[in-house]
């Protein structure tokens, strides 16, 4: 069993990051086998070199070893961009130059209504039959649905987690009406998304069980159908539980005061970090 965890660096790692990272390390060990650490850093204006030292720091104190150099997303844009250039080949991907205002306009629904999926606002296809000749600096490129989904005939995934247990199968009609056509490179920057550089990466890391917060099940679909098109393997899933404070609230990064650094600053140790997030003791 491989497993990886895979923060972006742009914040803090707080409890319920430690909870992921250590679940994904204890199961691969369990196993006899390895645990990777991979920085998922494309978004140049929110990834800082600090908080890639903290994680590291953070992770290291809690116990976790991993093999070194870790795969720095940002140090690689030949491999997403080969997967990218495939898409295009197979006349999937599109030029899109619509902002948040006009895709509102354009669904012409209030704010509250409109229709979400897992990579956000479902896209109304606006720019869906605009050529890839057409492209202007700064326009995004989305993925054709409709065309993909027509291309991938059954797909499944396995899910290992305790919340959504079974095998998952992901019909079109779900691909094209609850997510539609999803960003593969961004507007202004032209950053590759993170659902194709994370399909990329789990595939030429070998990684065998992607372990992650239940926040991502759903975005499942989309890594599978990628996976699919790009003829790539697909690793068995385990999505869990999301650590919450006080109030029931999900953890954010920008939730300071969890943050990892602070427990530790404050004289906690690693086993009462385990005890916080009911994990069984370091073995
Ligand atoms: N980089 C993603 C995050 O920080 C995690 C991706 C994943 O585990 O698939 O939320």
């Amino acid at each position: 069993m491989i497993t990886r965890f895979a923060p972006s660096p742009t914040g803090p790692l707080h409890l319920g990051h430690a909870y992921s990272a250590m679940l994904a390390h204890d199961m691969a060990r369990a196993a006899g086998e390895q645990f990777l650490l991979r920085l998922e850093d494309l978004d140049r204006e929110r990834c800082k070199p600090e908080w890639e030292m903290l994680i590291e720091t953070d992770l290291t104190w809690l116990g976790l070893n991993w093999p070194r150099p870790v795969r720095r997303q940002s140090e690689h844009p030949g491999d997403y961009t080969a997967a990218l250039e495939r898409l295009i080949a197979l006349d999937l991907i599109y030029p899109c130059r619509c902002n948040r205002a006009d895709i509102r306009a354009a669904l012409s629904a209030p704010q509250e209504g409109v229709p979400l999926g897992p990579d956000g606002v479902i896209y109304p296809g606006t720019c869906r039959a605009r050529p890839l000749t057409e492209r202007a600096p700064g326009d995004a490129l989305r993925l054709n649905m409709a065309k993909a989904a027509a291309l991938a005939e059954d797909l499944q995934f396995t899910e290992t987690g305790p919340i959504h247990p079974g095998p998952h199968h992901v019909s079109p009609a779900h691909l094209t009406q609850g997510i539609g056509d999803v960003v593969l490179a961004r507007r202004s920057t032209g950053a590759i998304a993170y659902h194709l550089a994370v399909v990329v990466d789990d595939a030429l890391q070998g990684i065998s069980d992607v372990i992650r917060g239940a926040d991502l099940f759903e975005a499942t679909a989309i890594h599978l159908l990628l996976q699919r098109l790009l003829d790539l393997p697909s690793p068995r899933y385990h999505h869990h539980q999301l650590i919450r404070d006080g109030a029931g609230k999900r953890l954010a990064k920008r939730d300071d005061a969890r943050a990892l650094r602070l427990y530790r600053e404050a004289g906690k140790t690693p086993a009462d970090i385990r005890a916080m997030v009911n994990l069984p003791s370091a073995s």
